[in-house]
């Protein structure tokens, strides 16, 4: 709403509505402003906790994954701590948290007291051991689901070139299978499309410079392309970015039941360009935001995120994408503010 008020008394929201309509029932109630939005707690649907001590990075994308390998010593359970009580500190309902090791994941199930989503990071490129990496992987997932007390627990595989294709489309089936849910990095860089279609560029760079063998058999396919040819969309699947998309793949993502998260910050720290909200609102789909990690963005508050394109975007899809979208990202219901909500419940933005 627009122009909206909620009617306060003794620390509860006695009525909602439009702020003239509040004025006119009750003049002698006196009005405060509290900001650009009034609405429930936010959720940040794609974080890293386990980055929360990791040194501030800005510059291109594959210059940023050197950074983020070179200091992996720092994702900590205190690091993971530490992003939690900043989240809580900002007033968050609800996040989605990628967790690169198990003691940090097993931290955060144990210890949250928020709701949400903690996925397992996977990154495994031989394609011979898919089965066996995806039948321990889904061991993983129930055995801690059964320790959660407020999180679900579900899989990120990385990014589409470092998991194998059978790995892909057999965590896919899993996740179809057993309900639990997947997050993954794509179309977040242009040099992640270089290397999908045509195997080159300063990401393909990347793992010879640790030893490792190059990145092989790779798609001759954008992203989004690659990853509908493997049939792993679908509503069990959240992409985290979805920047370097054109409008037939957008439609793709659409038809699919797919969700999407962006991070707006984070993309333009890490040179990958600008997430096309008009694109994804043509088409109807539901956008949530994240803040990504505090290795590329300066803090985990969403709300920055979204008033960072305040004046560019709709507010009222921002404030959507805050709140309602991220709510049903991470598969929780959404608060909503009404007669009766303790306005202790009620963020201002
Ligand atoms: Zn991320």
């Amino acid at each position: 709403m627009r122009h909206g008020g909620l009617l306060v008394q003794g620390g509860y929201v006695v009525r909602t509505g439009p702020l003239e309509e509040l004025r006119r029932c009750y003049p002698e109630a006196e009005v405060v402003h509290r900001g650009k939005a009034l609405t429930p707690p936010v959720v940040n649907a794609h974080t890293h906790l386990d980055l929360s001590t990791t040194p501030r990075f800005q510059g291109p994308y594959p210059a940023f994954i050197r950074h983020v390998i070179a200091h992996r010593s720092s994702r900590t359970p205190a690091a993971v701590r530490q992003g939690l009580a900043e989240l809580q500190k900002n007033g968050a309902g609800a996040f989605g948290d990628i967790a690169y090791n198990l003691e940090g994941a097993a931290w955060l199930v144990e210890n949250s007291p928020l709701p949400g989503v903690v996925y397992l990071e996977v990154i495994h490129r031989n394609p011979q051991e898919a089965e066996a990496v995806a039948s321990r992987l889904a061991h993983l997932v129930a055995r801690l689901q059964r320790r959660s007390r407020r999180l679900r627990v579900g899989l990120a595989p990385h990014t589409p070139f470092n998991v194998s294709p059978p790995l892909l489309k057999r965590l896919s089936e899993l996740a179809q299978k057993e309900g639990f849910p997947l997050q993954m990095h794509v179309a977040e860089s242009p040099e992640e499309t270089e290397l999908l279609t045509q195997g080159r560029g300063a990401l393909q760079a990347i793992p010879q410079s640790l030893g490792l063998p190059p990145y092989q058999d790779l798609p001759g396919l954008t992203p989004v392309r690659y990853l509908a040819k493997l049939g792993v969309l679908g509503p069990h699947l959240t992409l985290v970015h979805g920047v370097q998309v054109d409008e037939e793949e957008v439609q793709m993502l659409a038809q699919s039941g797919s969700r999407v998260v962006s991070c707006p910050r984070s993309n333009a720290a890490l040179d990958c360009g600008e997430f096309p909200w008009a694109l994804y609102l043509k088409h109807g789909l539901e956008v949530a935001l994240g803040t990504d990690s505090l290795a590329s963005s300066p803090d985990l508050d969403v709300r920055n995120e979204a008033l960072a394109l305040w004046g560019k975007v709709d507010p009222r899809v921002l404030v959507r994408a805050a709140t309602r979208s991220g709510y049903r990202t991470l598969g929780l219901e959404t608060p909503r503010i009404t007669r009766g909500t303790p306005v202790s419940q009620v963020q201002s933005w």
